[in-house]
């Protein structure tokens, strides 16, 4: 190894060497490799700790093989082994105090209660993200099925690798929030004055609208708070397909995209929201903003809609990177908080007032604790016949942007409220 590092200059060399080929080459020096922690300080991962099932798909280890590649320990192993401070003249001795640990958002006491109760109440696949609205930080980010550091790659679950928080899900009714939003950038206040009847069909090309919730004459936060599909699909076609490239320029604005593309998150990579929105007032153009169909939504996005709701229109990015500290206790890197206005102030403040609305009048207070400030349930159907239970929501008291997924809702024993509901009862 000596003799290509000095031919290919030290720096670049140690800068391209691979986890294996590092501890190898740098035996013997007592290197030193940064570890990862929560906000609070407790250990995520270390060279002598592979860390925890609840975490496991999103903060990683690093080993030999990577059988969790998106993760943080895997796209910062550059910063936890140091190799940037290789310098040729000291060899290997220079990476003695050169890794750098990473402190993240996330809590694990947190992560790991919420981890704990979907699995032991039937979730085998399912989603929970939490993040605090203001700042943007990345509270939870479970995610099942999960992988346990100490089990063999080929005997984890499918799927357990990866983090479902960083993909995307078919969003059922929670989509009713963005295209709420989306009525409301359109005709601001008329928009309260809107009414649809609902007699539980609403036929268009190539397909039928049906609802079955409460019937009768709706307005917006009635709408909202039954879910009546009728009346979204009536409005989607009357308000949207009036101006069908405005639309897209305000979905866009929210995230959601045409066709599905990958986005960082830090360093990770997750997929952004796309949308079958066509605006021709066909079956499937409509029911895409029904979310139903080819539309996928991202909880991040999602959790980044309920942040500019509460923030005036302007959402706080999203992010798990809180420091990256040095050995001698130097911050070599903090957060720089990220905004971005997803909405006018006008439009966040109607549609979280509607919002609030539907929620404190249609949710029931005996499955939903009262430190909820607002909440949208979906459910979506997938082709196998299977459906999922999601929720989306917002609680004031602690800041805190949610959205959850219980993809084999009818295995499991609870519903996503009862997600909430437990991690409040604990706070
Ligand atoms: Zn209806």
């Amino acid at each position: 190894m000596g003799i290509v590092l000095l031919a290919k200059g030290g720096e670049e060399a140690v800068s391209e060497l691979g986890y294996d080929r590092y501890v190898e080459w740098a035996d013997g020096a007592d290197i030193h490799v940064g570890k990862i922690t929560d906000s609070a300080g407790v250990k995520l991962w270390s060279m002598d700790f592979p860390g925890y099932e609840d975490t496991y798909s999103i903060v990683g280890e690093l080993k030999t093989n990577y059988s969790a590649e998106n993760t943080i320990a895997v796209q910062y192993s550059d910063v936890l082994m140091g190799k940037d401070a290789y310098s040729l003249s000291s060899g290997a001795a220079s990476l003695s105090d050169a890794g750098r640990d990473i402190t993240l958002t996330l809590r694990h006491d947190l992560s790991e209660r919420i981890y704990n109760y979907m699995k032991e109440n039937g979730v085998k696949s399912g989603s929970a993200l939490l993040t605090e609205a203001g700042t943007g930080r990345i509270l939870a980010a479970v995610s099942l099925p999960g992988a346990s550091p100490y089990t063999a790659v080929d005997e984890l679950e499918e799927g357990a690798l990866l983090n479902r928080n960083l993909r995307t899900t078919i969003p059922g009714s929670t989509m009713k929030v963005v295209t709420s939003i989306l009525f409301a950038a359109q005709c601001g206040e008329a928009l309260a004055e809107e009414t649809v009847q609902c007699t539980g069909v609403y036929p268009l090309a190539n397909g039928d609208i049906t609802c079955v919730t409460q019937q009768g004459v709706h307005n917006i936060t009635e709408a909202l708070g039954y879910s009546c599909n009728v009346f979204f699909g009536r409005e989607i076609i009357k308000i949207l397909d009036a101006d069908p490239d405005r639309t897209w320029e305000k979905l866009e604005q929210l995230g959601f995209q045409k066709k599905s593309s990958e986005v960082p998150l830090d360093r990770l990579h997750r997929t952004a929201s796309s949308a079958g929105y066509s605006g021709d007032g066909s079956f499937s153009g409509t029911w895409s903003l029904i979310g139903q169909g080819t539309t996928q939504a991202s909880p991040v996005d999602m959790v980044r809609i309920v942040s500019a709701l509460v923030n005036g229109g302007v959402c706080s990015e999203p992010y798990l990177v809180e420091k990256i500290t040095a050995v001698d206790g130097e911050v070599t890197q903090q957060h720089k908080a990220k905004t971005e206005q997803l909405m006018s102030s006008e439009t966040a403040r109607q549609i979280y007032e509607t919002w609030v609305g539907a929620y404190d009048a249609y949710y029931s207070e005996k499955n939903y604790d009262d430190r909820i400030t607002m909440a949208k349930t979906g459910t979506a159907q997938y082709s196998d016949g299977t459906e999922s239970s999601l929720l989306m929501g917002y609680i004031a008291q602690t800041d805190t942007a949610f959205y959850i997924e219980i993809n084999n809702r009818e295995e499991a024993q609870i519903s996503p409220a009862d997600v909430i509901n437990y991690v409040l009862a604990a706070e």
